[in-house]
């Protein structure tokens, strides 16, 4: 089979598929020969000189952190709240499938939160820490799907062990070279991942960290039953909304020409596993718009 890997394009009828992949990631390696679905290369080497087991403990002690700032600034969302109670029903859908991209996520304790900001942002933390800011819902008036791409997204960045992966890089280089050999056993490896905690809230991934995310995230969402032509609506939405001072979640997801197109080049992949998805029993909306008139 390795010839598959060898970035020769194949053009057996299994592969025939693959010859239309956006180029943008041209010659990586498939996941799995043969699967249904987006294609994206194998994962960094980096994220193995840090330990997922690590940087799950640190994220998980900085999002329980998080949380208890914004409960003391009566800005964490309770659960009888409209829009957790619906964060949490479409989480539910997508988390099952997340297990194939990561076998750690079977067993990760994964969280939603919502968080009374305007901002626009969201993210999900290694271990399956998710947060929503309010702004983003309410700015972006998202609906269902458009929620489950952004959940995908964030949610492929964990599951990719992106920031394992960008820490892996920066202990590197904190650490230097002439030790790496030495890190098999971690040691300070550990201490130094631990110090890194607090960099897990604003990291900045890779353009490429970011196409992967785009990928399995309309992929996740397709395949727990949401319409993946929403990844092309809520990128509108975003660069709509990134004009005059860029939000947060912009300057780290730049929604440019190239990051839609790549993503209807992928919409055929996605579609047929959507089509076949059971749809949500229930749908929710965005909450009002903040200059609507009532309640
Ligand atoms: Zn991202």
């Amino acid at each position: 089979m390795s010839e598959h890997l060898s970035g020769t394009p194949c053009r057996c009828a299994l592969h025939a598929r693959r010859l239309f992949t956006s180029g943008l990631l041209a010659g990586a390696a498939s996941l799995a020969l043969g699967r249904e679905g987006v294609d994206v290369g194998r994962q960094s080497s980096f994220s193995k000189l840090v330990s997922a087991d690590q940087i799950e403990q640190a994220a998980a002690a900085q999002y329980k952190q998080m949380r208890q700032q914004a409960a003391q600034q009566k800005a964490l969302a309770g659960d009888d709240h409209p829009q957790l109670i619906r964060l949490r029903a479409i989480a539910k859908r997508i988390i099952p499938h997340t297990y194939e991209w990561n076998e750690r996520a079977r067993n990760w304790s994964w969280e939603v939160s919502l968080l009374g900001s305007k901002e626009l942002n969201a993210f999900c933390m290694p271990g399956g820490k998710i947060a929503f800011y309010y702004g983003i819902l309410q700015q972006l008036q998202l609906n269902d799907d458009e929620v489950a791409m952004i959940m995908g997204h964030e949610s492929a960045h964990a599951l990719r062990e992106h920031a394992r992966e960008r820490m892996g890089k920066t202990a590197a280089t904190k650490i230097g070279a002439g030790v790496l050999s030495q890190m098999l056993g971690l040691g300070n490896t550990g201490q130094t991942v631990l110090g890194m905690g607090g960099e897990l809230l604003t990291l900045k991934f890779s353009r490429e960290d970011e196409s992967e995310a785009d990928l399995i995230g309309i992929e996740l969402a397709a395949r727990a039953g949401y319409d993946p032509h929403a990844g092309v609506t809520l990128w509108n939405k975003m660069a709509q909304a990134s004009k005059g001072a860029p939000p947060q979640f912009m300057s780290t997801h730049p929604s440019g020409p190239t990051r839609i197109h790549d993503i209807e080049v992928n919409l055929p992949k996605v579609q047929p596993l959507y089509q076949r998805a059971e749809r949500p029993a229930q749908r929710f909306g965005p909450p009002k718009p903040a200059n609507s008139s009532g309640t």
